[in-house]
């Protein structure tokens, strides 16, 4: 697992490159022409953030960028990240009323990041905070359901400081998304433009109690998200060369390329969307093969349809109805083997890298009050774990609540 990466740094940096690459003018006037812009909007009732989706295209087809990234991002704060990382096919794009006529739906998502790349590349502001009221709310974790509820308070005229654990902001959009949909510096670019609003911003900060916040803020938004990766419970777990999925993902996006260990054969147990970004990703980095090792049948499968897909086209194996009992080491600090059940008695999986990913548990250090009406919870800590939109859908909802709070109580 210590041998050097087989691949040279063009190949790398060209595996790691936007999955999606952005459309020129053209192309985009091409596409938002297409749209039928239809009056009830199936796509915008399909996304959690409710974009107008008609609207913004229209805008797009009048060659008014700005004014469509309007649109966008006044519904969702962070409309850029999505525009690359939503699952579209599944929301906005799945909706679209082409798909009815067996035709490509509309490239909603490409379109999004036309408008939204233009402003974020300009550095142009469309939003300008409120009126100053005198409230002032304090939140806890700046990922998308933190900063897009501290956006719409600070639009509303209140002083807002956010207080994440980590050293940058974003959460798991800086340090999650697969690296060929959102990179670090992407996802940072976006978190200041609103922070830019004049939000405080204090990180390297864990807040293990709300009691001493609530004394000196008017509310508290605690949007934490969800903590580290369950664990299996098999002997061999604690070996060097099994790592958790978001360790290796976060690695691989906080350092060059080449400094992300990444075994020969890989192997990563867990079939939802993040072992799939752990499969993609390991293969992408240059292991030869790289297999997700699944207790369940391919139906199963909890991981959406086209990131399957995605894993089949990178040349990813899948190993169906094959529990783990144990991770075999080599005698030299490594693994050799992940030993499975299957239908027919127990075999060895030969692999030196285990990654495991089966699913995030809730977080630990911080328990927050389930009835004080000062405190208001979103984003995967609330829902469990979902995607960026809910986040931001769930954290613009919240600051509606707290600003209704604050100015009527
Ligand atoms: C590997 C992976 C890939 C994903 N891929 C996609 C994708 O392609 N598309 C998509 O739409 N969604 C994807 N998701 C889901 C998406 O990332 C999350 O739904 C979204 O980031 C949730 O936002 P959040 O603000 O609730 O939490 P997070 O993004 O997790 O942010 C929470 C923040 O709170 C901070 N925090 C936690 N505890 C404390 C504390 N006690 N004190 C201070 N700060 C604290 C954390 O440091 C973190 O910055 C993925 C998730 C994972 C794990
Ligand atoms: S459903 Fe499709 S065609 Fe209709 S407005 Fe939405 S994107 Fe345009």
């Amino acid at each position: 697992m210590s041998a050097p990466n087989p691949l040279t740094d063009e190949q790398l940096a060209a595996n790691f490159a936007d999955i999606a690459p952005a459309l020129t003018n053209d192309a985009a006037l091409l596409e938002a022409n297409k749209c039928l812009f239809c009056h009830d909007a199936p796509c915008t009732i399909a996304c959690p953030t409710h974009i107008d989706v008609p609207a913004f295209i229209k805008k797009i087809a009048t060659g008014n960028l700005r004014g469509s990234a309007r649109v966008i991002l006044d519904a969702n704060p962070f409309g850029h990240s999505c525009a690359r990382a939503c699952p579209v096919e599944v929301l906005c794009e799945g909706a679209c009323v082409l798909n009815d006529r067996d035709e490509q739906p509309i490239k909603i998502a490409l379109l999004q990041r036309h408008a939204t790349d233009y402003v974020l590349e300009r550095k142009l502001k469309l939003f300008a905070q409120g009126t100053k009221t005198g409230k002032r709310v304090a939140i806890i974790g700046a990922g998308p359901a933190g900063l897009s509820c501290a956006r719409d308070l600070r639009r509303a005229g209140h002083a807002v400081t956010v207080f994440d654990a980590m050293p940058q902001p974003g959460g798991l959009n800086t340090y999650g998304i697969a690296e060929y949909k959102l990179k670090a510096d992407v996802a940072l670019a976006e978190v200041q433009d609103i922070l830019d609003l004049g939000i405080e911003l204090k990180t390297g900060v864990t807040i293990t109690s709300l009691e001493p916040l609530l004394t000196e803020y008017d509310a508290v938004f605690v949007g934490v998200g969800l903590g580290s990766t369950k664990t299996l419970g098999i002997p061999g777990e604690d070996l060097p060369g099994v790592v958790d999925a978001l360790t290796f993902i976060e690695h691989l996006k906080t350092h060059p390329y080449r400094d992300t260990a990444v075994g020969r054969q890989v192997v990563v147990i867990g079939a939802g969307n993040t072992a799939i970004d752990a499969v993609t990703q390991a293969k992408r980095l240059g292991a030869a093969t790289a297999t997700i090792v699944y207790r369940r049948g391919e139906a199963d499968m909890p991981c959406y349809h086209y990131e399957y897909e995605l894993a089949k086209r990178d040349g990813c194996g899948f190993r169906f109805n094959a529990a783990p009992q144990r991770i075999i080491g080599n005698g030299s600090g490594g693994v050799s083997g992940l030993e499975v059940r299957t239908g027919g008695g127990n075999e060895t999986i030969p692999c030196d890298m285990v990654i495991v990913a089966i699913g995030q548990g809730a977080r630990t250090e911080l328990t927050w009050p389930k009835e004080d009406p000062r405190v208001f919870v979103g984003g995967d800590c609330a829902n469990g774990g979902a995607e960026i939109v809910n986040a931001a859908a769930e954290g613009v909802a919240a600051a509606r609540r707290i600003h209704q709070r604050l100015t009527n109580g």
